[in-house]
């Protein structure tokens, strides 16, 4: 077991930390917000209230962050995890971020000695509260080999994805198949009710038909044929239109970088974009569907 700094603690930091004191782990929690780090001290672990007591005394640091900007703060700088951090530390972000900060952020690691992943997951809060997430780890063979049990006590499914930056870059190609995917079927579900096809039978065919897709069988944008998706509960999040928009902006940036042609990704960003706007960034991206039907 190992002693692991955690830094930030929000919906999915929060119960990945949790997960590792239970495994028997001792996580020691930084979070800016009170009441997240109070929930790791209720939970087996250890809150501190600067971000430096978590970085110490820790073999493993584990970050969980919102953007870019944010792993840039907590890991740079002279009060940084790359400067704070004793030789040895294992440093794996877990944030979905820019591949080109991944990198630039695991280089300067890098030349301080010191091994990082980036780990990027897949399975939102359900998963991190099960433990069941999966993880898209970028880096060294060695420093994955030192990860994959932490990362075991987080979630079920842990993929070696390639070298530093690989772990973003498959998570944002994946979001992507899920954003245009999930604006696919709605426009299905939506033709087929102006057809006057029942949503059922539409269902019934195309989950068992070429159509078939995680958009459709796991998160079905019309009430009924899922009961467990966010349509039956007016689109309550499960996964926000806000967090699909940073996933496909992110996906945008890298496809230009890269020079490659995501007319599709483009599209969906920029639907996306308007579903936001309309003030539907807190609604589950599964509710785009409303605006593809003309509402918004
Ligand atoms: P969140 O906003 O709930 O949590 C982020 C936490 O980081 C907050 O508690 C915030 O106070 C803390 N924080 C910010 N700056 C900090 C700093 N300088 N020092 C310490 N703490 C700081 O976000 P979340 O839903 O937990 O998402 C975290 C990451 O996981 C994001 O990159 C997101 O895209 C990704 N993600 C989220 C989901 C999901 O369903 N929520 C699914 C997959 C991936």
């Amino acid at each position: 077991m190992a002693n692991i700094g955690f830094i930030g603690l929000g919906n999915m930091g929060g119960p990945m930390a949790r997960n590792l004191a239970k495994a028997g782990h001792a996580v020691t929690g930084f979070d800016l917000v009170q009441a997240a780090r109070d929930a790791l001290a209720g939970a087996g672990g250890k809150a501190v209230s600067v971000a430096a007591d978590a970085i110490g005394g820790a073999e493993v640091i584990v970050t969980m962050l919102p953007a870019g900007q944010h792993v840039r703060q907590v890991y740079g700088g002279p009060e940084g995890v790359i400067a704070r951090a004793a030789p040895g530390t294992l440093l794996i972000d877990c944030s979905t971020i820019d591949v080109d900060t991944a990198r630039a952020v695991a280089a300067d690691a890098k030349a301080k000695g010191l091994s990082m992943l980036d780990a990027p997951v897949s399975g939102g809060t359900g998963g991190a509260e099960a433990g069941t997430l999966t993880f898209m780890v970028g880096g060294e063979d060695q420093a994955f080999a030192r990860a994959e049990p932490v990362l075991k006590a987080m979630g079920k499914t842990v993929v070696h994805a390639g070298a530093a930056g690989a772990g973003q870059a498959a998570k944002i190609c994946n979001n992507m198949i899920l954003g245009i995917s999930m604006i696919a079927v709605g426009e299905a579900f939506v033709l087929a009710e102006k057809l006057g096809l029942d949503k059922q039978k539409l269902f019934d065919i195309s989950s068992k038909s070429s159509g078939q897709c995680w958009s459709m069988t796991t998160y079905c944008p019309v009430p009924g044929p899922v009961p467990t998706s966010p349509a039956n509960r007016d689109y309550k999040p499960g996964f926000t239109a806000d967090m699909m928009l940073k996933d496909l902006k992110l996906a945008q940036q890298a496809a230009q970088a890269a020079g490659a042609a995501t007319p599709l990704g483009a599209a969906a960003s920029s639907l996306y974009a308007l579903f936001a706007a309309q003030g539907n960034g807190p609604v589950d991206f599964s509710g785009i569907i409303k605006m593809i039907r003309g509402g918004s």
